[in-house]
Parts: C-alpha cells; structure tokens; sequence
C-alpha cells in the first residue's frame, strides 16, 4: 500500500493522531508521510486515518 495526502489536507491533525509512525504534521500545518510504502502492520491504522480525515485528503493506492 501507498499512500499520499492531497492539498484539501487542513491539517487537523487526525492522521497524526491515529497512525504517527505514517503522518506528521509539519510547522506550517501540512501532513508529511514518513513512509513510502506502508508496512502491513500499519495498514489498518493508514484506513482509518483515510476513513476519519475530514477533508478526505488521504489517497490510497493498493
Ligand atoms: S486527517 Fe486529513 S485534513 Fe487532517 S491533517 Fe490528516 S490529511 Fe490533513
């Protein structure tokens, strides 16, 4: 699994929340992704995070 976040990010802070080793919200309130490919470990963290943002801003790719 890949995953980005688009620009309707809003920095909420959610993802960060719910799966830190994956999002990190920077200074200026954009998401960075700490990882290029998601272990499967995180995968369900990274589909929640996907399901909660509220601006829909995570994109998936299998
Ligand atoms: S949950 Fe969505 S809107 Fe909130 S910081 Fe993460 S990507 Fe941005």
């Amino acid at each position: 699994m890949r995953v980005t976040v688009n620009d309707g990010c809003q920095g909420c802070g959610v993802c960060e929340a719910t799966a830190p080793e994956v999002f990190e919200i920077q200074d200026d309130g954009s998401v960075k992704v700490l990882v290029q490919v998601v272990p499967l470990e995180l995968e369900q963290a990274v589909r929640n995070a996907a399901h909660e943002c509220p601006t829909e801003a995570i994109e998936i790719s299998e």
